[in-house]
């Protein structure tokens, strides 16, 4: 059996090591995966128990349709279902979309660094990429803009941006939407959109009806807690939407995703808590950093990127040690940093405790 060329060299995957894992090998009690920007909290009480629920009706085929969120989400964002598409975590949503787009000939236009999967989907359907690079650890709308060309069919963006944690301004959003042509696809990636202060939270939804090559992308998995089990969303225009639907498998998303997630719509409140504390513990990093005069960006999410120097895989070697995970940047592209998500506050504490140790070694 021959399995096709690229595939072949295509290097594999590998995980992050689990808690588990560094327990046994460290021989440490307590370890924190502040790794992939999870809400350590995990999801609000009666969507646990949504969870638990969800069992007793396993036996089912989940709604291929997702009926139930979708009507929560055409209400919360007062648009029709049929602007919206669910999906097994956003990263299926960003494959699908591809799938959809992308062939040998087409390009997509992406920052570099940025989240992988963009990359990754274009890849395996032999499709280009082309990398602007971060601007001040932002992303360079202007060059964005001007590296599109007439194979390009999907540009993406993320904001809040990971893994450097900032935002794209509505000026900068405005000046690309009037300066893409309309048959290209702008691809904004809001993982973190709920983790940015109020006031800095651009609607990018209300845009949509101007710009119908505009998809936006939101998750479960960040601030509702909700990762392990694999739900986000896309909304955008009734054609892209229908597409994207025609070549998703019918039981995309599964039984206790749905109902789970539905029961978090309900829970404003969960959200809201969640980014208060976050934005607050934020500020006690900033301060030790400044403090102890290590450089770091800014962030809008639940991350930090933090500037270590030469030897990002070394301290994170040695945070792992004394039982946290980080991720080092040489992984995420940005060799001389670290990026580690805002945990709870006894743990922040005694990460940043470790770090300042760590860093002056
Ligand atoms: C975490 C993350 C996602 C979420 O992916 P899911 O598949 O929904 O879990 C999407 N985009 C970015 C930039 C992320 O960091």
């Amino acid at each position: 059996m021959e399995i096709k060329e690229w595939i072949e060299n295509l290097p594999e995957y590998i995980p992050g090591k689990t808690i588990e894992e560094i327990k046994i090998k460290y021989n440490l009690e307590n370890v924190y995966k502040l790794a992939s920007n999870e809400n350590i909290l995990g999801p609000a009480q009666e969507v646990e128990e949504a969870i638990c629920n969800g069992a007793k009706t396993i036996n089912y085929y989940p709604d291929s349709n997702c009926t139930k969120i979708k009507n929560k989400l055409s209400k919360k964002y007062k648009i029709p279902t049929e602007n919206i598409i669910l999906g097994n975590g956003t990263d299926q949503i960003i494959e699908l979309v591809c799938n959809c787009l992308i062939g040998e000939i087409e390009n997509i236009v992406i920052s570099d660094p940025t989240f992988l999967i963009y990359e990754k989907a274009a890849l395996k359907l032999g499709g280009k990429t082309i990398k602007v690079a971060l601007k001040n650890y932002r992303q360079d709308v202007k060059s964005l803009v001007d590296n599109i060309n007439k194979n390009t069919k999907i540009l993406f963006l993320t904001s809040p941006h990971n893994p450097t944690g900032t935002i794209i301004t509505k000026d900068e959003f405005e000046y690309i939407l009037n300066n893409v042509a309309k048959d290209k696809l702008i691809v904004v990636d809001e993982a973190y959109y709920e983790y940015v202060v109020k006031e800095e939270q651009l609607d990018t939804v209300k845009y949509l009806k101007d710009f119908p090559n505009l998809l936006i992308l939101r998750t479960f998995s960040k601030i509702y807690g909700l990762a392990g089990l694999r739900i986000g969303y896309g909304i955008s225009n009734e054609k892209i939407i229908k597409a994207l639907n025609k070549i998703r498998l019918p039981f995309n998303v599964n039984s206790i995703a749905q109902k789970a997630a539905a029961i978090a719509l309900d829970n404003e409140d969960y959200v809201k808590n969640i980014r208060q504390d976050i934005i607050k513990e934020k500020e006690k990093f900033y301060n030790v950093f400044e403090n102890s005069g290590i450089k770091y960006i800014k962030s809008y999410a639940n991350f930090v990127l933090i500037k270590v120097g030469k030897n990002d895989k070394d301290i994170s070697t040695d945070l792992l040690k004394s039982g946290f995970i980080v991720r080092p940047g040489s992984n995420l592209g940005l060799p001389g940093y670290i990026r580690v998500t805002v945990s709870l506050p006894e743990i922040n504490k005694k990460f940043l405790k470790m770090l300042v140790k760590t860093y002056k070694n």
